[in-house]
């Protein structure tokens, strides 16, 4: 079993085509400007929208645990007491209240998956397992997915932040058409400062993948405060062209702040307030200081 937030139908950012991207729960970095927050953590989790509550008391009514007290006509919810069962979503006419995490099998996940084979047919797609983290979930559960997914001919993306033990890719790489590696920034200190975890394995992880043959799409969210300037950009090329890695093509994502709603639902702080995405121009000549270095399938933009 593995917990999935989403399941994504006709996703056209995640790789080739029409895709089916799949959001696992559970990540290992806290990137600031993550915009899947309910991704981050393992267990489920409750998410509850407080705007339009009536107070109707129907949640508190249902609550197994009590954690749901009606205070001044809103519903509001004991995240120690919640065990993000779900009976209250259930009950809200308002669709107020979600659990962010459903269990699958192997066997449903691909059922899910193959649904929309003709898509991938026709427009050159296939799947992509994002999260959340991928890489860090159960690896048996991965492999059988992947496996069932070459068997019927399907291409599969991986979007990866990198930061997981190398045997991992190792065993997924027969199975996977292209990985969507994640690079961010070459200073540890800022890589740190804003995912939470320090780049060495990240970058170790790449360089090997890349000699190990792995079709990559470098994607580098690009932050203004982080790394949206001339110098993070160029420590970026210098370190591809150190380690002769040729990603077949490299995506500079400008930071949006869409997920920050999700954070109130989840009655956690956005930290992301300060941060800002280059401007257009900017982003442009950020985009040209790759394709002038040599690598010419660079874009702004998914
Ligand atoms: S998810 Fe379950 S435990 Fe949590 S508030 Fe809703 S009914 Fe109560
Ligand atoms: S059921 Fe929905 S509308 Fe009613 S109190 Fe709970 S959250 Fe608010």
């Amino acid at each position: 079993m593995c917990l999935i937030t989403n399941i994504q139908r006709y996703s056209i950012h995640d790789g080739d085509g029409i895709r089916t991207t799949v959001f696992f729960k559970g990540c290992p970095l806290r990137c600031v400007w993550c915009h899947n927050p309910e991704a981050q953590n393992r267990g489920r989790e409750l998410l509850c929208s407080g705007e339009k509550c009536t107070g109707c008391g129907a949640c508190a009514a249902v609550c197994p645990q009590k954690a749901v007290s009606i205070k001044n006509g809103t519903a509001r919810t004991d995240r120690k007491l919640c065990t993000a069962c779900g009976a209250c979503a259930e009950v809200c006419v308002l669709n107020l209240r979600e659990i962010a995490g459903r269990e699958y099998t192997v066997k449903e996940l691909t059922a899910e998956l193959l649904k929309d084979q003709i898509f991938y047919e026709e427009s050159g797609g296939g799947v992509t397992f994002s999260g959340g983290e991928v890489m860090a979930m159960d690896m048996d559960f991965i492999l059988e997915a992947a496996k069932e997914l070459k068997r019927q001919g399907i291409p599969l993306a991986i979007d990866t932040c990198g930061y997981v033990p190398y045997e991992r890719f190792q065993r997924i790489l027969p199975y996977t058409d292209v990985f969507l590696y994640d690079v961010k920034v070459m200073d540890e200190g800022l890589h740190k400062k804003y995912t939470g975890v320090d780049n060495r394995l990240i970058l170790e992880n790449l360089v090997r993948l890349s000699h190990d043959g792995a079709r990559i799409c470098v994607r580098i969210p690009t932050v203004k405060e982080v790394n949206g300037n001339e110098r993070s950009m160029k420590e970026i090329i210098a370190f591809l062209q150190e380690h002769d890695i040729h990603p077949i093509q490299i995506n500079l994502l400008p930071y949006h702040d869409t997920g920050s709603g999700k954070y109130r639902k989840l009655d956690t702080a956005y930290k992301g307030t300060d941060l800002h995405a280059p401007d257009k121009e900017e982003m442009e000549a950020l985009t040209a200081l790759f394709i002038n270095a040599g690598f010419k399938n660079t874009k702004t933009g998914g």
